[in-house]
């Protein structure tokens, strides 16, 4: 069995908190194993606890509207959440279960090996930023910064946004989210661009 069968088996049998008891069904993810971006929500909705994948309700809609803004594809991205299991009414996860549900992101993590990871919102940038040993007051303070972390033995960047679901009603974060993003795109086509560079280089020489 491979370790993504592995892994979406635990999930799917997973008790280790109490949003099992009322989830329709966990939310793992999805996307390319391979992609080069990681996105990282904050816990599936109602939308998504009924078809089991993330971000398809109105932040999802969004979510989208935006990458397309910022020249982004959403099937070139893996994207899932901090937390798997709807919490009853949308609440926000609480710590404990973020705590409880953060080896599975990190297993994930280390099997798509992505280069740039965008945390949206602050359940997802606080986690991930406090696994590398940044620990953050405001995701205001940390938006659109691109942090460089360490995950078991690989480095990658990580840059924190807003949440979608806050810039349903609000235009101004949504232009953020846009920058945020088209900044992501830059990041990563820029370096596949020095890639090719070095490629062409050797191939000239
Ligand atoms: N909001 C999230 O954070 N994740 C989803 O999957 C959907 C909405
Ligand atoms: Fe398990 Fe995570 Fe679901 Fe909690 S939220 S039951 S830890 S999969």
């Amino acid at each position: 069995m491979s370790e993504w069968d592995k892994l979406r088996l635990e999930v799917i049998n997973c008790t280790k908190c109490d949003l099992y008891k009322e989830r329709r069904q966990p939310v793992l993810g999805e996307g390319p194993l391979t992609a080069e971006i990681m996105l990282i929500g904050e816990a599936p909705g109602a939308q998504e606890d009924l078809e089991g994948r993330p971000f398809v309700g109105a932040a999802g809609k969004l979510l989208n509207k935006m990458l397309g803004e910022a020249g982004l594809r959403r099937n070139d991205i893996y994207i899932t959440n901090i937390v798997k299991c709807r919490p009853p009414g949308n609440r926000e996860p609480l710590p404990h279960e973020e705590e409880a549900c953060l080896p599975y992101l990190i297993r994930q993590i280390a099997l798509v090996k992505p280069r740039l990871i965008i945390t949206m919102g602050k359940h997802s940038t606080k986690s991930l930023l406090y696994i590398s040993g940044v620990k953050i007051n405001s995701i205001s303070s940390v938006r659109g910064k691109p942090h460089n972390i360490r995950i078991g033995s690989d480095e990658l960047m990580v840059i924190p946004t807003y949440h979608p679901a806050a810039a349903i009603y609000n235009p101004s974060l949504r232009q953020a989210i846009v920058n945020d993003l088209k900044q992501a795109s830059n990041l990563i086509k820029g370096r596949t661009r020095s890639i090719m560079d070095f490629i062409e280089d050797k191939e000239h020489r």
